[in-house]
This record gives structure tokens, sequence and C-alpha cells, in this order.
């Protein structure tokens, strides 16, 4: 199948929510994704088409969503996976970053020692909104010296204008679906 009818055919799988979690957000509900078998691996094969045989060292992914597809991308690529957490879940050292959402504010953690100095970090979540996630990711990883150029997403809401955003922190978006 061609990656433009793929693209389609998984796009259709992602279900707009209205109101939720609060009054005038259109959640991405990406569940019927998963649900699917067929389409969730073709969804796993486009991204990983978007990195063009890139080299990375490793693949960090946002709880909770994230986590859903970047462990099948990491290990699509050979390589290992590390977690970024809310707060009070991870259990050793760990750096933190409080960001803002499209719906209200969180903290993110991550092991210190799970990202060494120069390592390549490819990071993947869901949806990209506002882009305040990626930004505070960039933020911990730029404080652990890690190289934190590319981040790879299911879905952009592109009139939230995230891309321009992360590209002005220097992070280069790559997202399959642009909604
Ligand atoms: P942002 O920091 O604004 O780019 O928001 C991105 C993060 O919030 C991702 O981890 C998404 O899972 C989640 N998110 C934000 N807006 C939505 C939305 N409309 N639908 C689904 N997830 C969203």
């Amino acid at each position: 199948m061609k990656t433009n009818k793929n693209i389609k055919a998984i796009a259709k799988s992602i279900k707009d929510v209205n109101n939720f979690p609060r009054l005038g957000i259109v959640f991405k509900d990406v569940t019927p994704l998963l649900k699917n078998p067929k389409k969730f691996d073709l969804c796993i094969n486009e991204m990983v088409k978007l990195l063009k045989n890139k080299k990375y060292d490793i693949v960090a992914g946002m709880e909770s969503r994230g986590f859903w597809f970047a462990v099948p991308i990491a290990q699509k690529l050979g390589l290992g996976f590390v977690p970024i957490r809310k707060k009070n879940k991870l259990p050793r050292k760990v750096i933190s970053t409080t960001y803002e959402l499209e719906y209200g504010f969180d903290t993110l953690c991550v092991h210190k020692d799970d990202i060494k100095k120069h390592q390549n970090v490819l990071v993947v979540d869901d949806v990209i909104a506002t882009g305040g996630t990626i930004i505070a990711v960039k933020k911990m990883f730029d404080k652990l010296g890690a190289n934190f150029k590319d981040c790879l997403v299911l879905a952009e809401l592109k009139s939230m204008n995230g891309k321009e955003k992360v590209k002005k922190v220097g992070v280069n978006l790559l997202s399959l679906i642009k909604m």
C-alpha cells in the first residue's frame, strides 16, 4: 500500500472527543488505533519511515500516551527506551522539568543515569499541540548534556503552531498526520 493511503487509513482511527478533559478542548483519542493491530503496525512502520535511516542512540517517550508509540518504535530501531514520567513515579534519582500544557501544568522527570552526555536522543509522543511539553523535555535533556534534535509524533495539531515553537529551541518535528 502507498504511504498516503496508509496515512489516511491511520488518521481515520484517531477520534475527536469534544470537551475532554475540559470544555473547549478537542481531544485526539488514539485508542481506536491501538485496538486495530494491522493499522497500529502500519502506523509504527510509517512513523519509522519518517526517520529516513537517521541514527540515534536511545528513544525517549512521554507518559503515558507517548509510551504506546515510543516503545514499539525503539524496538523497530533496535534501540533502548527511556520513560519520561510524571512526578513521583520513577524510583531512582531524577532530573525534572515543570511546563504548561494545552490544559494545565505538569512536571515530567527522567532517571538521571538513563541518558548519557552527548547521546543522540529521539523523543516520541502521540500528539503535539502547543509544543510546551517538547520544549520542557528539551530543557531537561540539555541539562543532561544529551543531543535532542528530532521529535517524532503521530499527530500534529497545526493550528497551535507547535512545530514552529519547538524549532526555535532547536527541535525538528517529524509528524505523520497533520490535523
Ligand atoms: P503540548 O505540550 O501543548 O504540545 O501538548 C502535548 C501533550 O499533551 C502530548 O503529550 C499529548 O498527549 C497531550 N495533548 C495536548 N493536546 C491534546 C489533544 N488535543 N488531544 C490529545 N492529546 C493532547
